[in-house]
């Protein structure tokens, strides 16, 4: 499976001090109070798990899962919940935990739907940021990494589903997407 990669854009040490580093912003930001962290499924996932880890205050987990009609290596910006929260949100501190924006058409969705549910505050937090993608305008509270406009895998991110358990976060060879070797 690591013979699919062609490079590796950001190490295992690199997301593990940058979760570190993040859970400790998280902590004072929310220090005293019950956020609610939402992560959005699937590719959030191992993010969520390291991030909350480092983050010191009570809070609550739920999951939604989205899916956005398209192509699989761009959104169309129709966004269909496939999963929603267990939660009510209604005067919430919400945490959206997510794993990269691109466009930001998901993002956008999700922050009118919780915005119109009433949350009290709403902070966006997400591995990864792909400025040049964006047609929308939203910008994540906080960020782990900007990434160039390239497609990425690892550590959540999937290309077919697959790579998702990769530890790092990497550009696939072309030839695996059907591109030129
Ligand atoms: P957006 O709605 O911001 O365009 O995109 C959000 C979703 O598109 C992400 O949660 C992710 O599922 C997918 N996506 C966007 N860019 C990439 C990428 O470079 N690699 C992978 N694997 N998924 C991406
Ligand atoms: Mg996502
Ligand atoms: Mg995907």
């Amino acid at each position: 499976m690591h013979n699919d990669i062609e490079k590796i854009l950001i190490s295992e040490q690199e997301i593990k001090n940058k979760c570190k580093e993040i859970g400790a912003q998280l902590t004072a930001e929310y220090n005293g109070k019950f956020p609610l962290a939402i992560g959005v499924l699937k590719g959030a996932m191992p993010f969520m798990s390291d991030v909350l880890r480092y983050t010191e205050t009570h809070l609550e987990m739920d999951f939604m899962d989205v899916s956005s009609y398209g192509g699989e290596m761009r959104s169309s910006g129709e966004v269909k919940i496939v999963k929603d929260l267990n939660t009510k949100v209604e005067g919430r501190d919400l945490l959206i935990i997510e794993d990269i924006i691109d466009s930001g058409l998901t993002l956008n969705y999700l922050v009118d739907l919780f915005k119109y549910r009433k949350a009290n505050s709403i902070k966006i937090v997400t591995l990864l940021d792909k400025p040049e993608g964006r047609t929308v305008d939203i910008k994540a509270d906080v960020v782990g990494f900007k990434v160039p406009n390239e497609f990425v895998v690892g550590y959540g991110l999937d290309y077919q589903e697959k790579y998702r358990n990769l530890p790092y976060v990497g550009v696939l060879k072309p030839k695996i997407y059907g591109g030129e070797e």
